[in-house]
């Protein structure tokens, strides 16, 4: 089983990208099961008709609730197969004002485990969205657990974007060193300034010793196709966007590079980088 994670500053698009791969690739014939890592547990909407499904941690805690544990919780109720064929699961979050949100996905994932849910399903490819503002002990979770092998970053050509994907990759140096888990590559979705993307987001995959995996332009087709609840290739199956998501999906399937990447450490140099593109564009 191919074990992705979706990583990336919140509201950069983690969710649109992680649906669309998971349709894609689920249109190639693999099996996906995508797992929505974030309190907010709106990862898996577009793929689920624009809907939200029930979360593991609200199931666990109606468990224990009533006194059970959670063998005790039924796959069915925590694992929602989408009209296509996509199965689709949300961590959840704890109560708010309590608990560590990183802990609390991390019991959601090792229920999954536990319930042996990815050999129930004979998923083939498993993508974790997870939220990446917070570099925190709690987000880095699915990694440290080996849950996530191959780690993808999400930016745009907005500069805090590419400095919350820099952390990111700190965080997976430190991890990847430990195990085998590693960086596999970034993709830009894009924020509309294409000249500036095209140029620094291939320059910082350079830096990190990454590849740049996928440019995706800001699009109507791919944003009417989420209002509608539906991925891209459902959507406008004949689009060009659906081609690249076709294409990032054939990327991801044949890449076995994972990489412990060199991180920028000062943020000056970031900043140097950044500033040099955008005076070229
Ligand atoms: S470790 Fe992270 S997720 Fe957990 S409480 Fe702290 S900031 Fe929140």
């Amino acid at each position: 089983m191919k074990q992705i994670a979706i990583y990336g500053k919140g509201g950069i698009g983690k969710s649109t990208i992680a649906s669309n791969l998971s349709a894609a690739l689920n249109e190639m014939g693999q099996t996906v099961m995508q797992v929505g890592c974030d309190p907010k547990r709106d990862s898996t909407r577009i793929l689920a008709g624009g809907r939200f499904i029930p979360a593991v941690l609200e199931e666990h805690r109606e468990k224990l609730r009533v006194g059970k544990d959670e063998y005790a919780i039924d796959l069915d109720r925590i694992v929602y197969r989408s009209p296509g064929g996509i199965y689709l699961v949300e961590a959840g979050g704890p109560e708010p004002g309590v608990g560590c949100a990183g802990r609390g996905v991390l019991t959601a994932l090792q229920i999954l485990k536990d319930l042996d849910a990815f050999e129930t399903y004979g998923i083939d490819v498993a993508i974790y969205d997870v939220l990446g503002d917070v570099v925190c002990g709690g987000f880095s979770m699915p990694i440290r657990e080996g849950f996530a092998r191959e780690i993808y970053l999400v930016c745009s050509g907005g500069f805090m974007s590419i400095y919350a994907a820099n952390n990111i990759a700190r965080a997976v140096q430190r991890l990847g060193l430990r195990g085998d888990t590693g960086l596999a590559g970034i993709v830009c979705n894009s924020n509309g300034d294409e000249a500036l993307e095209r140029a620094v987001i291939p320059a910082f995959a350079q830096r990190l010793g990454t590849a740049f995996v996928q440019f995706v332009p800001r699009s109507p087709v791919i944003q009417a196709g989420e209002m509608e609840g539906r991925a891209v290739v459902e959507y406008a199956p004949d689009s060009r966007e659906a081609e690249i998501f076709r294409n990032l999906a054939r990327a991801i399937l044949a890449n076995d590079t994972r990489v412990i990447p060199t991180p920028i450490a000062e943020l000056a140099e970031l900043e140097t980088m950044y500033r040099e593109h955008l005076v070229k564009k």
